[in-house]
C-alpha cells in the first residue's frame, strides 16, 4: 500500500516537474543522479530523463545525499514569489505595530521596494490596498477596544485616527453605526445577501431583518464581501435564501433600470444628516443632476457642501439612493462610491431612457 502512495506522489511530482510548476516550488526537490545537482520544480534548465532523477523533500536531504543546490534555480534560496510575500508579510507587522498612519512612500521604503510596485503586489496578496488595509486595521483595533468598554474618545486616539472629528465622519462608514451604539453593543442584526452581475458589473444586494440595507457595486464578488463586513461589522453574514435572491431581481432590475422605483422596504442606516442628504439625493429625477451645493441648499444648509459630498460617498445603496446623479458645480462628473466610469454609465443609460 504503501509503496502505491509513494508512486503516486513521485508520479505527480514528476508531472510537476514536467510542467515546471511554480506552486511546487517549496515542496520538494528533484536531484539528478547524472550531474550531481538539485533543482526546484520550476527549475527552467532542460529536464533530465526520468530514470536519473530522485525526489527529495528539501533540498537539505538532498544536499545530504551528495546533491549540490542548482545555480539556476536556486533551491537553497527563497522562491522569488515567496520573498515578495514575505516582503508584504514584513509590511502588514511594521503598520500593526505603527501607532500612526503611515503613506505609501515611507512603508515601500521600508521593504525597499518601488512604491508602485508595493502598490500592486500588496493588493494581489492581501485583497486590499495599504490604504484600505490600514483603515481595516484602524476599525479593528477600535472594535476590540469599544467592546472592551473603554472610552469612546481613548479609543478613537489609541486606534490611531488623527482626530476625534475625523473618526466621527467615518463612524458611520466603517462601524456601520455610531461609536457609542458600537460600545453599547450595537445591534447584532442578522444580514443575508447575494452576489451576481449585472451591465454595471458585479454587484452585491444585502437586507437586514428591516429591508435592503446594501447595495454594492464592484469588480469581483471577494472585494464586495470584504467591503460588507467593514459597513457591517458586528452582524452575522449569511448568503441569502431563496425567497430573498427572488427579490433581489427587482434590485437588479432598477440596477439596469435606474429611473425605475423600487417597491421594497428599505433600511436605511446612517446619521440624521446622511438620512437628510439622502432623502434630497432620492428626489432628483432619474436624467438629470444635481450639485454638491444644489443638496446642501436643499437641505437648508447652504455651507454644509463638504459634508454633502461625505454623505453621498458614505451611501450604502447604489442606484437606489441615486448619488450618481451629484456632479459638481461646473457639470464634471467628480467621484463616486463605485467608480467614476460606473457613474457615467449610470448617467448615460439615464439619458437614453429619457429619449425613449
Ligand atoms: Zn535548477
Amino acid at each position: 500500500m504503501k509503496t502505491i502512495i509513494d508512486e503516486n506522489t513521485d508520479q505527480s511530482r514528476w508531472q510537476a516537474v514536467e510542467t515546471r510548476d511554480t506552486r511546487s516550488d517549496g515542496q520538494f526537490v528533484f536531484a539528478v543522479k547524472t550531474t550531481g545537482i538539485c533543482c526546484r520544480p520550476s527549475c527552467r534548465a532542460r529536464h533530465p530523463l526520468r530514470k536519473n532523477v530522485l525526489f527529495f523533500e528539501n533540498v537539505d536531504a538532498a544536499v545530504k545525499a551528495g546533491f549540490r543546490p542548482c545555480k539556476r534555480c536556486q533551491p537553497d534560496k527563497l522562491a522569488p514569489e515567496q520573498q515578495r510575500i514575505d516582503r508584504i508579510t514584513q509590511a502588514c507587522r511594521i503598520l500593526e505595530t505603527s501607532s500612526e498612519p503611515m503613506v505609501l512612500a515611507e512603508l515601500a521604503a521600508q521593504v525597499a521596494m518601488s512604491p508602485f510596485h508595493f502598490h500592486r503586489l500588496f493588493k494581489q496578496v492581501t485583497g486590499l490596498t495599504p490604504h484600505a488595509w490600514q483603515k481595516a486595521l484602524r476599525a479593528k483595533r477600535l472594535r476590540e477596544q469599544l467592546t472592551e468598554g473603554e472610552q469612546v474618545t481613548r479609543a478613537v486616539f489609541d486606534a490611531g485616527y488623527q482626530s476625534g472629528s475625523n473618526f466621527y465622519q467615518q463612524a458611520d462608514e466603517v462601524l456601520g453605526m455610531t461609536a457609542k451604539q458600537y460600545r453599547r453593543g450595537g445591534e447584532r442584526t442578522a444580514i443575508q445577501f447575494v452576489v451576481g452581475s449585472c451591465c454595471l458589473g458585479e454587484f452585491l444586494v444585502a437586507q437586514s431583518e428591516r429591508g435592503i440595507c446594501a447595495i454594492l457595486l464592484g469588480n469581483d464578488a471577494q472585494s464586495l464581501i470584504c467591503e460588507l463586513e467593514t459597513l457591517f461589522p458586528h452582524s452575522s453574514l449569511d448568503v441569502g435564501d431563496d425567497p430573498f435572491a427572488r427579490r433581489v431581481a427587482q434590485v437588479v432590475s432598477v440596477l439596469e433600470h435606474p429611473g425605475k422605483p423600487i417597491t421594497l422596504p428599505l433600511d436605511i442606516q446612517g446619521t440624521a444628516f446622511q438620512q437628510q442628504v439622502w432623502q434630497a439625493l432620492r428626489e432628483i429625477p432619474a436624467g438629470q443632476t444635481a450639485s454638491y451645493s444644489d443638496i446642501a441648499q436643499r437641505i437648508g444648509k447652504p455651507q454644509a457642501v463638504r459634508a454633502v459630498a461625505g454623505a453621498c460617498a458614505a451611501n450604502k445603496l447604489a442606484v437606489v439612493i441615486p448619488c450618481h446623479r451629484v456632479v459638481r458645480n461646473d457639470g464634471a462628473l467628480s467621484g463616486y462610491r463605485w467608480g467614476v466610469d460606473r457613474k457615467r454609465q449610470l448617467l448615460e443609460i439615464e439619458a437614453k431612457q429619457q429619449e425613449e
